[in-house]
């Protein structure tokens, strides 16, 4: 491997000149363990090696022609990306202390569900960056508790393009739209596309997001090619077992690649994807967790651990899933989904119905969760934001799977949990459109907060696939 790496640069800088003396400084430096560096001066061609050797007309052009060319090349609508870009970068700076986050912006909700839907969505595909056949989009990442940036959606499902993508086909699937399912579709190619790099590089592939979307993305425009994306990048590869994530959570952890695995089990069944499943919750198994919540807490692994005891019984994935669920901490006063009452409730609705036996156990704690997320549509105890994650979408979200008693949708304008850009799904504008996705018809559109699996359908499961003659 070691070998390997590096003899790929041999490929590198077709038709450049000098392009030996240039590989073969790329891999020195590859091999001291360096990053490769190479010098050039605005007004000149020349290329210079760290050692200070100077390759002359490396460059077609100085570097200051092509910017100025560039500049010069720029229309109103690069102009507009240019902006963006500056506002977004404003608003990954620290917060003032005391500011609310997510300021409102852009047009108030008409109320008609499916139209601000679609309105959302084409806030989404304005915003969108383009090249080509690819589509990307610009948001702040929340790098620690003090730092956010920003940067490109990545592959998470939390922000990244695969909740985008989540809300767009889904927004298809239930309004019919002809260019909303062309822009879902474009962002579950360049999912796939991603992925196929990603899962080339230890770790690069979150265990929720790609495979997760993809597999729903495959059963809701009937596209078998993008379950098999997911599949190819799922199995590991030959060798040693990979190593475990270091967490057990949904959100980042071996739940969420039990939940992906389960996901895409139900278009494409299969004994090496239920393999995924099962070695990740074996890892789970040895994961403690006590904190609140479906994203970050117990309550998602339990819910994860008892989805895959049904496809691949074993009584200890049960009892570890129960046991999660009686030692969860009380989630106080927060009403979120990641690590509040909204994520213990949806938790403990399903948990209740497989396990009759914890009937009692599970419905205390149901009550408790219950209570908060009813303090929590009074308005001086109301979530700082409306997001999926633990804003007014969240809390809306359990109350109507708890007893259908969700309030109507705010009329205001969408305040997301990151400062706008906030394209993703569960702190920005995908997870306001997908929660009105669910409140128009949940029938069709499933809880990603309890991240469903694909509803079986017509043509659902893919067939299995024919051996080749
Ligand atoms: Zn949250």
């Amino acid at each position: 491997m070691r070998e390997r790496g590096p003899a790929r640069l041999d490929a590198g800088w077709p038709g450049v000149p000098h392009r030996d003396a240039l590989v073969a400084a790329e891999k020195a430096a590859l091999w001291r363990g360096e990053v490769p560096v190479f010098e050039v001066r605005p007004g000149h061609r020349d290329v210079r090696l760290e050692d200070g050797t100077r390759l002359a007309d490396v460059l077609p052009v100085p570097p200051l022609e092509e910017t100025a060319a560039r500049l010069a090349a720029l229309d109103e609508d690069d102009l507009a990306v240019q902006i963006g870009i500056i506002d977004a970068s404003l608003a990954a700076l620290p917060p003032a202390a005391g500011a609310r986050p997510g300021t409102p912006r852009g047009p108030r909700p008409s109320g008609d569900l499916l139209r601000d839907a679609l309105g959302i969505a084409r806030r989404l595909d304005a915003a969108a960056v383009r090249s080509g056949d690819r589509i990307g989009w610009l948001g702040i990442e929340v790098v620690d508790a003090r730092t956010r940036r920003v940067a490109p959606a990545g592959l998470d499902l939390y922000g990244g393009l695969p909740g985008i993508g989540l809300f767009l086909t889904y927004l298809s699937a239930v309004t019919g739209e002809p260019w909303a399912g062309r822009l879902a579709e474009r962002v579950a190619d360049e999912v796939a596309a991603r992925l196929a790099a990603a899962s080339a590089v230890r770790g690069a592939v979150p265990p929720l997001g790609p495979v997760y979307h993809l597999a729903h993305a495959a059963a809701v425009h009937g596209r078998r090619d993008l379950a098999e994306a997911a599949r190819d990048a799922l199995l590991p590869p030959p060798g040693p077992p990979r190593p475990g994530l270091p967490s057990g959570d949904v959100l980042e952890g071996e739940a969420g690649l039990v939940l992906s695995a389960l996901a895409l089990h139900a278009v494409l069944p299969g004994e090496q994807i239920a393999g995924v499943a099962r070695a990740a919750g074996e890892r789970l198994l040895a994961h403690d967790l006590t904190g609140p919540g479906f994203g970050y807490g117990a309550s998602g692994a339990a819910v994860a651990l008892a989805r895959l005891d049904e496809l691949c019984p074993d009584p200890r994935f049960a009892s570890r899933a129960r046991s999660l669920a009686a030692g969860e901490r009380a989630p106080g006063r927060d009403p979120g989904w990641c690590q509040g009452a909204a994520g213990v409730a949806l938790a403990r609705l399903e948990l209740a119905a497989r396990y009759p036996e914890d009937a009692a156990p599970l419905g205390r704690s149901l009550a408790t969760a219950a209570s908060v997320l009813r303090d929590a549509v009074r308005r001086d105890a109301a979530p700082p934001d409306d997001s999926l994650c633990h804003g007014t979408a969240a809390v809306h979200e359990a109350l109507a799977a708890l007893d259908g008693s969700a309030p109507a949708p705010r009329r205001d304008a969408w305040r997301t949990a990151l400062p706008e850009p906030a394209p993703g799904l569960l702190a920005g504008l995908s997870g306001a459109g997908y929660a009105l996705l669910r409140r128009a018809r949940p029938a069709e559109v499933p809880p990603v907060l309890a991240p469903a699996p694909p509803a079986p359908s017509a043509g659902l499961p893919f067939p299995p696939e024919e051996t080749a003659p």
